[in-house]
Order: C-alpha cells, then structure tokens, then sequence
C-alpha cells in the first residue's frame, strides 16, 4: 500500500476544483482500508473517504490528512431459489458498469439509476435516486468497517435507516462507516419503470412496454441532453451534479406560496412528498429567482443545460464555486423565503 503526499485532488473529482490532500492513499481490499485508517490512528491525522468524486467540493486550500479512496473492485451475483438475483459489488465499482451488468442480465431495479457518474460505494449513503427508482428499493446489504471499533460489519436494507436522500450513513452515523461492498436484489425479467414525465415522453410515440434497456438508453440519452453525464471536454458536465436538494416543506408553506405566486402568473410546481409536505424541483426555484441557466460568475457559472449544476467553466478555484453558490442561495432565499441546501460533501471547509 502505497501513501502518498501532496496528491492535487482536483483531478479526483468530476468538478475539478480544489488544493492536494497531505496524504492520499488508494485501496484495493478491506485489509488495505483497515490498514490506511491506523495509519490516521497512529498520527491522529483527520481522514475523508473518496469515492468517485462525483459529488465534492474540495477546498482550494486542500485537506490537511489522508484522503483514502476505496478502489476495492470486483462484482458477482448469484440466483438463489426465487425469482430475485443478488448481485454484489466491491465500493470502487463504476456505478454506471454495474448498472450497464444488471441490465445486461435482464434484471430489473436499476435501470432508470444510469448514467449516474461515482462508485458502488457513495450510492446508499444518500440513497441515491432518479426518474421514480431510489438505491433503498432494492439495496440488500451493505457491508462496512465500522471505524468505532476497526470491525467489518454487515447491514440489512432496515438497518441502513433509508429515506428521501437520505441513510444512517450521512445523518444519525455520519463518518462512522466506510461503505465496502453493497448488494442489491433484482427482478429477472421484471418490467421497466417507466413514471417520470420525461421518460414518458421520450417513449410517448412508441406503442408497446419498452425493454430494461431501452429505458437505461433513454436515461443516458435525457441525463446527456441536460449535461448530466460526464462526457469528456463537455464543458456543462464539469460538475458536481445538482449543487441543490430538491426542498421539501409543509403542505400549508406551499400552498401559501404556490397563492402569492400565482396572484404573479407563476405555476409553482410540487409534488407529494411524505404526508403533509410537498417536494419543489430546486431547479425551478434556481432559475425564477434569476439565475438562467448559462449565468455565469467568473469562471463559475450555471450549466446551459440544467439550473440546477454549478460548472467549473474552466480554471474555476473552490472559492468561485463557493461564491456562487452563496448567491443563489441568497436570491432563492429573498424572492421565496426558501433555504436551499447543497448536495454535494464539501472537504476542507
Ligand atoms: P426532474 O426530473 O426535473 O425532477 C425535479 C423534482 O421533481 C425532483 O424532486 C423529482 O423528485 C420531482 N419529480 C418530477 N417528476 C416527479 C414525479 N412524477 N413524481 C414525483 N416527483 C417528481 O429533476 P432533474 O434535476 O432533471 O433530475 C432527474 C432525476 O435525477 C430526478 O429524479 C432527480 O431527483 C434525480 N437526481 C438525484 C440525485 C441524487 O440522488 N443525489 C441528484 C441529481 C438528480 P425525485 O427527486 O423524488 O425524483
């Protein structure tokens, strides 16, 4: 195992931005992680867990201990006696390979989750969702190393406490596990899912169901028009993802909103949410409080193709991105009194 210094994180991460790790370390097996985290022990040295970098802002000043990136790959499945198949994946696992293996196979549960840049790893941590599939649906176990007690343990789907965007693993337990392996369990031959307005225009002048692959095509080919698949040189995919949560507030907060702004001619959009509350697209809130999307802020600016993605247009440092992200919040805040969220992890803070 190899620890090296002064490593530039920037390359790390699908954005781009950031200082260099004071040591960085890549890990191939659950031996190599517990051995990384005592070497952090033995210096008393703060440590972060990367995975894809899929969804950071790393700090242009850098992160003053080891960055341990979980490379441990490697995916199986196998069929037990019922119609479910089990697939299993190492942390380090490209998202999007796994999905592409499940599909390939004809399993179903995954496919509106493609195009989803990072590892195996980050997924259950905020339950990651999209186009009416969320990772909690079909997540069967999680294996850890719990970093209280230097054990490897195994956690069921119950276990993982899941809901919207959200796990143990980044509320109630933050930074206590490091994510190893996860398995899912799927529906061979099972139908596709097919909810979402935009799925279902893209297939609105087919006739027929289409197939688990179709459906993935369908994603990449949606998540792509609107910048949200890496495709290297794509100025508008140099992100994070979408830099906002999608809020969600009480049913009456809404209602009272959703009034004032229709008294302005504007449709504020919502959907249910847990009993009581509404969820608002962030991306609607973004771009009617001025924020277009191609606005641009120095070398930060709003991808052209989605409000919601703050992209480094080249040469951006952490403290542009930061800048405008402050200000998006502010507009968001003054013009509907909501408090937006970040989503993606800020390292180095
Ligand atoms: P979008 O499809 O325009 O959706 C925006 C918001 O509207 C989301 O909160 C979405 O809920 C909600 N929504 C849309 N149609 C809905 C329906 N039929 N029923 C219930 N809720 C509905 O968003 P986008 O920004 O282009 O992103 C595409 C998808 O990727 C969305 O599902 C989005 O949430 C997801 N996404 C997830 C993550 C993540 O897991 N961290 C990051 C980026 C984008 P949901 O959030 O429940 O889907």
């Amino acid at each position: 195992m190899l620890i090296r210094e002064q490593v530039a994180l920037a390359p790390f991460t699908t954005l781009g931005v950031g200082g260099p790790a004071r040591y960085f370390v890549e890990t191939h097996g659950e031996a190599e992680v517990i051995e990384a985290v005592e070497f952090t022990r033995s210096r008393q040295l703060p440590l972060f867990v990367l995975g894809g970098g899929s969804n950071l802002v790393v700090a242009d000043k850098g992160f003053a201990g080891l960055v341990l990136k979980v490379a441990i790959s490697g995916s199986s499945s196998f069929t037990p006696p019922h119609e479910n198949v089990i697939f299993t994946s190492g942390a380090g696992v490209n998202w999007d390979t796994l999905v592409a293996q499940t599909v390939d196979a004809n399993c179903a549960g995954l496919e509106c989750l493609s195009g989803i840049p990072g590892t195996v790893g980050g997924i259950p941590v905020q339950n990651v969702g999209a186009y009416g599939q969320e990772v909690s649906q079909t997540i069967r176990e999680v294996r850890v190393l719990d970093l209280q007690t230097l054990e490897v343990r195994t956690f069921s789907n119950a276990e993982c406490g899941f809901a919207y965007r959200a796990s143990i693993f980044n509320t109630t337990q933050r930074d206590r596990y490091i994510i190893l392996q996860v398995s899912f369990a799927l529906r061979r031959n099972g139908k596709p899912n097919v909810r979402y307005a935009d799925l279902q225009k893209f297939f609105a002048s087919r006739t027929g169901n289409p197939t688990l692959a179709e459906v993935r095509a369908a994603v990449r080919e949606i998540r792509h028009r609107k910048a949200m698949l890496i495709v290297p040189g794509d100025e508008d995919a140099r992100s994070a993802g979408s830099f906002f949560k999608n809020p969600i507030m009480p049913q009456s907060f809404f209602e009272e909103l959703l009034a004032r702004l229709e008294s302005r001619g504007l449709q504020l959009p919502g959907y249910p949410a847990n009993e009581g509350f509404r969820k608002v697209p962030a991306a609607w809130l973004v771009e009617h409080a001025g924020f277009t999307k191609g606005y641009s802020k120095g070398a930060a600016g709003i991808s052209r193709r989605h409000a919601l993605a703050i992209v480094n247009r080249g040469g951006a440092s952490a403290a542009d991105i930061i800048a405008l992200k402050d200000e998006i919040q502010a507009g968001v805040l003054n013009e509907f009194g909501i408090e937006l969220q970040p989503e993606p992890v800020l390292v180095g803070f």
